[in-house]
């Protein structure tokens, strides 16, 4: 039985004010039956970390260089985030893949480096509008699984995010039935690359535009198994109530 999961992604938001969202949410959660974990900016990792500890809370960077150290201004390493106390690390994030040019190849190689620090990889895949309105959504989604997908994936050390771009911060969302086909051809790849049941302990979470009024439906979806949630994870009441749908 796979474990459900709730991850929030503060992206570029909040400062150290925003631990007190924090704070609420694991005086909410000192244990639980889910998963839960909050993925701020890299500058809060370390007093998320802190602020978190001992409650059902757990901290993830949002990404991390393929490289463990070295000559990479501005970057850090998936032993860094370790370091600063981090259980997870977002990798291939739409925003990374269209604002840094992150290819999928890329992406599985940052995989690769969470698995080398201890940490679990959250793998983002998803199509453009684009892509959709062209038919080609899951073909897409098969190539990025293929290509971002280390051969030393496993459902304990990764965690895989379908996030249609066009979702993403719009208030837009697929329909259930199109969630459903993704999700579904995500678990029958798994299975064809990596066998059946190995594929079955992955956890797939859907992410783009998750509210406390959209969560309920989205989680009762075929093989889905959580959120990654962007928006709604910034306030604790928000995340609370999606939390509470997956619960
Ligand atoms: P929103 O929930 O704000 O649409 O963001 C989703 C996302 O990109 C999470 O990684």
């Amino acid at each position: 039985m796979r474990r459900k999961f709730a991850a929030g992604n503060w992206k570029m938001n909040g400062t150290g004010e925003a631990l007190s969202e924090l704070n609420e949410l694991t005086n909410t959660y000192q244990s639980a039956d889910i998963d839960i974990a909050i993925c701020p900016p890299a500058t809060l990792v370390d007093r998320a970390s802190e602020a978190a500890s001992g409650s059902a809370v757990a901290i993830g960077g949002q990404d991390c260089h393929a490289n463990t150290s070295g000559a990479h201004t501005g970057d850090i390493s998936a032993d860094m985030l370790r370091d600063a106390g981090a259980t997870y690390v977002i990798v291939g994030h739409s925003e990374r893949r269209e604002d840094h040019g992150e290819s999928s190849d890329n992406v599985a190689d940052k995989a690769t480096a969470a698995y080398d620090a201890g940490l679990i990889a959250i793998v983002c895949i998803g199509e453009s509008l684009d892509t959709r309105n062209a038919g080609d959504t899951l073909a897409l989604i098969g190539e990025q699984l293929a290509e971002s997908l280390p051969d030393s994936a496993t459902g304990t050390n990764t965690v895989i995010a379908y996030e249609p771009i066009w979702a993403i911060g719009t208030g837009l969302t697929p329909t259930l039935d199109q969630i459903a086909e993704v999700h579904d051809f995500m678990r029958d790849t798994l299975a064809k690359r990596f066998g059946t049941e190995a594929a079955d302990a992955f956890r797939l979470l859907y992410g783009g535009s998750v509210k406390p009024g959209n969560a309920a439906e989205i989680f009762a979806t075929s093989n889905v198994d959580g959120a990654l949630v962007g928006g709604a994870s910034l306030k604790a009441s928000d995340f609370s109530d999606i939390i509470d749908a997956l619960a």
